[in-house]
């Protein structure tokens, strides 16, 4: 099969790779239909991160359809069109069961090495999953696999921020950084607070904000402090999130 490599800094190549093969009985193998770009991937591209092992396949935010489960797999059947987890986890350790799943003891990022054990990720036709159960998760028909995808990592990251921050009915929320975790960040406020206003110095994204009910404050032309200010009766923002 193709699959999306990074053989050194800078330097991704479409190779040849052999099919996955399940060595487990909770593995699965996918067949991916859409994939995503993630900031984090800059880092290795970079070479910035150690003990990167170069081949390894990228990409952790994917949606296809499962091709073939393991004798130890209940959830996830062959035919089911799913949504990766971005990370693995073990679902038994400490971490696991206080809700810290990225914490987990066990953890590993698709398309990562170094910084986790290696894990050939989803920039690939096809992709091993380890622990099926818990790393898929079967998407509704009425979601499509471009709106699937954003599922993975950049609207659970948002809707995590957006949890954590304690945002109650009717505050005033600045979103600082209006890229695409800060977008879905601004969509997933935009449900309960009363406001949000968005920063970046980027006059796309602030047209994007501004379409998803944001205040657009561009901080290349004035002073966003301030702006949030004035907005806000001189009170400031009660969440402020970057
Ligand atoms: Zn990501
Ligand atoms: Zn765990």
């Amino acid at each position: 099969m193709r699959a999306l490599r990074l053989m050194g800094p800078n330097e991704l190549k479409v190779d040849e790779v052999p099919d996955p093969k399940m060595a487990d009985s909770k593995n699965a193998v996918l067949e991916v239909t859409k994939t995503a770009i993630c900031g984090a991937d800059l880092i290795p591209y970079w070479g910035y991160v150690p003990g990167w092992e170069w081949g390894t396949t990228m990409g952790h935010e994917f949606v296809g359809i499962v091709k073939d489960v393991g004798s130890g797999v209940s959830l996830i059947k062959p035919g089911d069109r799913v949504v990766s987890s971005s990370m693995t986890s073990c679902g038994v350790c400490w971490a696991c069961r206080h809700g810290m799943q990225p914490q987990c003891e066990k953890r590993a990022l698709f398309g990562f090495s170094g910084a986790y054990p290696r894990l050939d990720g989803g920039q690939a036709e096809m992709v091993l999953i380890p622990n099926a159960d818990r790393d898929l998760w079967v998407l509704p028909a009425e979601i499509s696999d471009e709106a699937g995808v954003f599922v993975a990592d950049i609207l659970s990251t948002a809707y995590r921020g957006v949890k954590r921050a304690h945002v109650k009915l009717g505050d005033t929320v600045a979103v600082v950084g209006c890229g695409p975790v800060g977008l879905m960040s601004i969509l997933t406020a935009r449900l309960i607070a009363g406001r949000v206003i968005a920063v970046d110095t980027v006059p796309a994204r602030l047209e994007q904000a501004k379409a998803m009910g944001a205040i657009p404050v561009d901080a290349s032309t004035q002073d966003a402090v301030a702006a949030v200010m004035e907005l806000t009766g001189g009170r400031g923002a009660e969440v402020v999130m970057e």
